[in-house]
């Protein structure tokens, strides 16, 4: 059908959409993924950088904090009174000492490491911590940056390594003056070493780097004492002249890019520093820094961009799980769009199919019902037909037995007419001879057979009526008698004997006396015909009645219905008669007459030969009452 074949057409470029679409969904995708990634990465960073930059922050003001608790003590210190003493008698060692336990008993205050005075040419005079002085001309502290501040007459400061603890301390010094000269320096070191363990950050690593690069505090221990970037000669040998860093090798960090404000990418380094596998190497670090403008410090820190990274690639899976999900829902949706279409396009073409099928069907039934209407007006017009000749048979098999009882009737009417005529004469010879008595009598058997004689011919008319009324309450008897009148001529010439059984009570029969008339003649006729050649000729009639209604058998001594012919014998024009003996009507019409009037007829072969006709009718009263 053509209709089938439409969505298919329709579903086509559809199916030409799909991929396409999908091609652009995956740009699309790819597209959005690649934003979530800079999206996230963006975000990753920046709270990366507000976290900088509040642990940079924090760092900044623990550092200001730990060493501004020491920078107003110098210049306190160099107030003593002891102090100028001392440096006014430098081997005064009742002086010294004393100053030995003052300085002392402030470091134990303060929390400073040391404080110590030196003279102005940088050597040691004393020392909180009771170290003895050294000897003019030895090792001084000349060199010292924050010494030759100090002697230039401002507060020095600076950050330096002790060559015998190695340990990391800061140095504050101060002037301390005589008139207009400055005779010596005022020094406290400050312990540095126990800052690093507070910045310990599983992802971050904080660095504290002096103004020539050097980092001096770091979190990672391995990279103190190494540079950002190379030194320069100049500076390197500076570094060494003063011995800030007590002789470390200040090697340069393996960093391939920066570290500036940015990313920083470590590089592994040549060898495993001490055995242990570095986990930071060759990786990428976001790095924050800020400077720390009174020291000429920077403060750096680094944050392992792995932490972003993590984070970039949570979004990168949960962005491409979403549009997944997406595409999956999508599909579903399609999938189920085109079964769903699919369906519908069967369901249309089961609908149309069933509409042509309907169509046909009703067509089909009209043309049935068209024909049945034409088969029920031919049966009608055939029916009617078949009651106007069946009437017409019923009258000429009427006609035909009246033929057949004209030799009889003749001798019937013969006979009387005779016995007139003798009478007549006779009468007539009596009155001659003035006997009048025997010619009154001779008159009254005139009467008398002339009243047969009518009898005879009522009976003949009332035979050959057409009877339309309805079956009506009548006497079996009376049909009876009336039949074998009409026959009694026949019977005579054939010398049968008649025997009549017949209760008087016998009830009455819903029939048409005419009708009935006519079952007893036809079935008398066939008995009498039966019993031509037989020797003994008696007709047989017995009626009875009980509770189902009322029974008469017709008995002859004829030969009997041979077996073959009994089924046949009802069937309208089945004889075994000769030509122009019989019709084969008979007992077809009194089949059809019993049926009419509610009854039956049987036929069976009596045990001493003869047949049996037997005809059943209802009661008229028990019809009448079923009827009411
Ligand atoms: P018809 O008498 O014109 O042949 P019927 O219908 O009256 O037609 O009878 C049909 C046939 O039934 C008869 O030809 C006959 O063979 C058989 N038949 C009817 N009555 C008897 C009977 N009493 N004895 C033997 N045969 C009979």
């Amino acid at each position: 059908m053509t209709s089938a074949h439409e969505p298919t057409s329709a579903r086509s470029p559809r199916k030409r959409l799909v991929l396409p679409m999908l091609a652009v969904y995956l740009v699309v995708s790819a597209a959005i993924v690649v934003g979530t990634a800079y999206w996230a990465r963006d975000q990753a960073e920046t709270a990366v950088r507000e976290r900088s930059d509040s642990t940079l922050n924090l760092v900044i003001e623990n550092l200001r904090g730990e060493l501004s608790k020491f920078i107003y003590m110098p210049k306190l210190l160099s107030s003593l009174e002891s102090i100028p003493r001392v440096l006014a008698a430098p081997t005064d060692r009742q002086s010294i000492d004393i100053l030995t336990e003052e300085l002392g008993n402030i470091a134990n205050i303060s929390g400073a490491q040391a404080i110590y005075l030196l003279d102005d040419t940088g050597h040691q005079i004393t020392s909180s911590d009771g170290a003895t002085p050294q000897p003019r001309g030895t090792a001084s502290s000349a060199d010292q940056p924050y010494f030759r501040e100090a002697m230039q007459g401002r507060l020095g400061r600076h950050f330096g390594v002790d060559a015998s603890t190695r340990g990391r301390s800061y140095f504050f010094a101060h002037p301390v003056r005589r008139q207009t000269s400055i005779a010596g320096v005022v020094v406290i070191r400050v312990a540095m070493d126990n800052l690093e363990p507070l910045w310990f950050s599983a992802d971050s690593e904080i660095l504290i780097v002096d103004e020539d690069g050097v980092v001096f505090l770091s979190s990672r221990p391995e990279w103190r004492f190494q540079t950002l970037n190379p030194l320069d000669t100049q500076t390197r040998d500076r570094l060494v002249r003063e011995g800030r860093y007590a002789g470390q090798a200040l090697d340069t960090l393996p960093f391939t890019d920066g570290p500036a404000d940015g990313i920083a990418r470590l590089q592994p380094p040549p060898g495993q520093s001490n055995g242990r596998p570095d986990t930071t190497t060759g990786t990428d670090f976001l790095v924050h820094e800020r400077e720390m403008t009174d020291s000429g410090w920077r403060v750096l820190i680094l944050t392992n961009a792995l932490t972003t990274q993590r984070q970039v690639d949570t979004a990168i899976v949960a962005a491409t799980s979403v549009l997944l999900i997406i595409l999956l829902i999508a599909t579903n949706i399609y999938q189920r769009r085109r079964r769903m279409i699919e369906r519908m396009t069967i369901q249309e073409a089961a609908r149309q199919q069933l509409e042509v099928r309907v169509l046909e069907r009703t067509q089909n039934l009209t043309e049935t019902n068209t024909k049945l209407r034409d088969e029920i007006e031919e049966r009608h017009r055939a029916e009617s037909e078949l009651r106007t000749t069946q009437a017409e048979l019923v009258q000429a098999s009427k006609m035909a037995a009246l033929g057949q009882m004209a030799a009889g009737l003749s001798h019937e009417l013969n006979q009387p007419l005779a016995a007139i005529r003798s009478y007549a004469e006779n009468a007539a010879a009596f009155l001659d001879r003035q006997r009048t008595e025997t010619a009154k009598s001779n008159l009254t058997g005139i009467a008398e057979l002339t009243d047969r004689m009518a009898r005879i011919i009522k009976n003949l008319r009332t035979y050959s009526r057409n009877e339309q009324v309805a079956a009506r309450p009548v006497r079996l008897q009376q049909a009876i008698h009336e039949a074998l009148n009409l026959l009694e001529g026949r019977l005579t010439q054939s010398d049968i004997t008649v025997v009549l059984d017949s209760p008087d009570n016998l009830p009455l029969v819903l029939a048409g006396d005419v009708r009935l008339q006519q079952v007893f003649v036809n079935l008398f006729t066939n008995a009498i015909d039966a019993m031509k050649d037989t020797p003994e000729r008696s007709l047989s009639i017995r009626a009875t009645s009980d509770a189902g209604g009322v029974q008469v058998c017709v008995q002859d001594t004829g030969p009997g219905v041979p077996a073959e012919v009994l089924e046949n014998v009802f069937d309208p024009f089945y004889s075994t008669k000769d030509v122009g003996e019989g019709m084969g009507l008979g007992l077809s019409i009194t089949h059809g007459i019993i049926r009419r009037f509610g009854g039956v007829i049987t036929v069976s072969n009596a045990c001493e030969g003869g047949a049996i006709f037997t005809v059943t009718l209802p009661r008229a009263e028990l019809a009448n009452e079923a009827a009411e």
